[in-house]
């Protein structure tokens, strides 16, 4: 029986958009997180950008399971892949708070990775356990005031002393650094040895020693508290080295690849959001007798808009799914965090204009977006080392 024309030909532009990287289970879950962070998150977006969230988020994201959706059972993680953090980052961005998006991220896929990987059974009980249940919050602790994309040039330094490690030095722009529980700490434990003398350590943040100096002022991601901190001769059980001494440089890099990827999906989905949003104001708008998105000026703006978060979004999916089956794809994660943070600042920045005044308001969440997105290219590595890393993999 032959199918008339019209039916095979005619374009279906409310199709499913879903990628064979996901499952019914996924739409699931990101139906049940949609139904979390609109109704439990997003209204109190303007109250946090005052006051920072609260840990009654982490408290209620771990009692729902959201700590852990990749972690083992065994650990109070819901076991599922790589794709359910995907889709949690993606949902969290209906949060319309940047700051609460990353403060969870730092949580769930910067501070608490290497744990799971490079841990032993007694640290994951001790941190993993509580972190997946919202009993403890981590913070992550590379940069310092004089070192962030040459990790190799920390000056924080951790000495052995008998069964102890002295860890002395400090950090900046710490995400979650008021508020965490412990910090996973990338320090040098032998100065001389390059990029083999770097390690890592659990670091309880109560104990003597642990400084959390300013909590520092910035351009956007308000709802987070994002730290400087001070290590003053704080000592360190042996036990607290995460994974092997003189590693951390090797597992660090390993953690910011997942970071970058994580990254990117939010993105990619606070792009798309941002478009969707600003798509309903071209309708609506009026000027010169029509929507401002019949001008052909807007629609090709949307066009523009729209293709490059179509791309983003397959070199994110695309990269994920490798990263997912076991592969280790540098090279496409610069590209993806690379190409996903500048779409993200163009298109938030395109959207603001859209808007016009009311783009630059408050009130329409636009100018929080455009502010928010910023930090993309900045942040788990600048566009400038994504390059490199990109350019190098070619031998360059
Ligand atoms: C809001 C916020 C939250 C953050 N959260 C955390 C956190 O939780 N934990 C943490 O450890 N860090 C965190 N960071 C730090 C962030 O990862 C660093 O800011 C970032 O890696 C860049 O380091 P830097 O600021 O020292 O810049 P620098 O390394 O000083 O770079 C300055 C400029 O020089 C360029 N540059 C440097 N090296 C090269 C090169 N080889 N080639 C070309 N250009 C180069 C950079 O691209 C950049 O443009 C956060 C930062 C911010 C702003």
């Amino acid at each position: 029986m032959s199918t008339p024309a019209a039916d095979v030909l005619k374009p279906d532009f409310a199709a499913s958009r879903r990628h064979f990287i996901f499952t019914d289970e996924h739409d699931r879950l990101r139906e049940s997180i949609h139904a979390f962070v609109t109704k439990e998150l997003a209204p109190h977006a303007e109250e946090w950008e005052e006051t920072t969230f609260p840990d009654s988020v982490f408290h209620r994201m771990g009692e729902l399971g959201l700590l852990g959706l990749s972690y083992p059972e065994e650990y109070g993680g819901q076991g599922g892949d790589y794709f359910c953090n995907l889709v949690l980052a993606e949902e969290m961005t209906h949060c319309n708070s940047g700051g609460l998006a990353m403060g969870v991220a730092v949580h769930t896929d910067m501070a608490t990775p290497p744990i799971h990987l490079f841990g032993s059974d007694e640290q994951k009980q001790r941190y993993l356990v509580p972190a997946i249940a919202g009993q403890k919050i981590a913070c992550l602790g590379i940069t310092e005031p004089d070192a962030g994309s040459d990790v190799s040039g920390i000056r924080t330094r951790a000495v052995r002393d008998g069964d102890e490690w002295v860890i002395d030095g400090a950090k900046t722009y710490i995400t979650n650094g008021h508020r965490a529980d412990f910090i996973v700490l990338v320090v040098k434990t032998d100065p001389d040895a390059g990029h083999d003398g770097i390690s890592l350590f659990i670091v309880d943040m109560d104990l003597p020693g642990v400084v959390r100096e300013q909590r520092l002022q910035k351009l956007g991601m308000h709802s987070s508290d994002t730290a400087l901190l001070a290590f003053q001769g704080v000592r360190v059980p042996a036990d607290a080295l995460l994974g092997q001494e003189g590693k951390g440089f090797y597992h660090i890099m390993w953690e910011l690849q997942g970071e970058r990827l994580i990254g990117a999906a939010g993105c990619v989905a606070g792009a798309q959001r941002a478009f969707d949003k600003t798509l309903r104001y071209a309708m609506e708008r009026q000027a010169f007798g029509r929507s401002i998105g019949h001008f052909q000026v807007i629609r090709h703006k949307f066009a523009e808009m729209a293709t490059q978060i179509e791309a983003a979004r397959q070199l994110v999916y695309t990269t994920a799914w490798r990263f997912a089956g076991g592969e280790y794809p540098v090279r496409e994660i610069s590209m993806a965090k690379l190409y996903a943070a500048r779409v993200a600042c163009e298109v938030t920045d395109e959207c603001l204009q859209i808007h016009g005044g009311a783009g630059y308001m408050k009130e329409f969440g636009i100018e929080r977006a455009w502010r928010d997105m910023r930090l993309n290219r900045i942040g788990a590595g600048t566009d400038e080392i994504m390059l490199d890393v990109i350019g190098r993999s070619y031998g360059l």
